[in-house]
């Protein structure tokens, strides 16, 4: 990062978006977790839940509940495994047919999460595994997020569509929709929205003269 930082100068009022072969994202364990823990508490400020695999040590897992605490976020924890014929993850068995326990892990271990950019500052978007109107659209979408204070775009990540590739909004929480436009009608909050209560219409976001 530091040497992305250097090669492209940060100006005022200026966006800067480096393309990376590939990026690798985690979060940290914010305290030992015993094997077979139900419930788990990582260091980051909000976490992936949902459909998405994470991989932890030797288990892939997938994120439910998630609550904040002073230290970062607790999550209910299930260890899945990838059904070989439809692709999807499922809950994980033991022989007994009983959830699979998680193994104990120890403060400070990682959970890598699949990530294509970063909304950092210089935005960091991984190109490998993309095709060119995929990297397209997901600079407009890191940028629709970019948030220097006072800047002009402040857009969050929205569930616009299930499956993704309906999606017709720019800032839908994954790759791979239709269609790069922002929506008029309110569509709800992909993160820190456990009621899905939250909404926003992005249109009405965006600042005008
Ligand atoms: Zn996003």
């Amino acid at each position: 990062m530091a040497a992305i930082n250097r090669a492209i100068r940060a100006e005022k009022g200026k966006i800067r978006v480096a393309l990376v072969k590939k990026i690798s994202s985690a979060y940290e364990l914010a305290e030992n977790s015993p094997a077979g823990a139900p419930q788990i508490k990582v260091t980051a400020p909000s976490v992936l839940t949902g459909d998405t695999a994470l991989k932890f040590g030797s288990e892939y897992v997938q994120f439910t509940g998630q609550t904040k605490d002073p230290l970062g976020t607790k999550v209910d924890v299930q260890v899945v495994t990838q059904n070989p014929t439809t692709g999807a993850w499922e809950p994980k068995k033991d022989q007994n047919g009983q959830p699979f326990p998680l193994p104990a892990h120890k403060k400070g271990d990682f959970i890598e999460f699949p990530a294509a950019a970063w909304g950092s500052d210089p935005i960091v978007i991984a190109v490998e595994d993309s095709s060119i109107d995929i990297i397209k659209a997901t600079i407009l979408h890191e940028v629709g997020h970019s948030i220097p204070p006072g800047g002009r775009f402040q857009l969050k990540d929205v569930r616009d569509a299930a499956p993704t590739k309906n999606a017709t909004s720019i800032m839908h929480e994954q790759q791979g929709g239709k269609a790069n436009c922002l929506r008029y009608l309110p569509r709800p909050l992909a993160y820190d929205n456990p009621a899905g209560s939250k909404e926003e219409n992005q249109w009405e976001k965006i600042q005008r003269p």
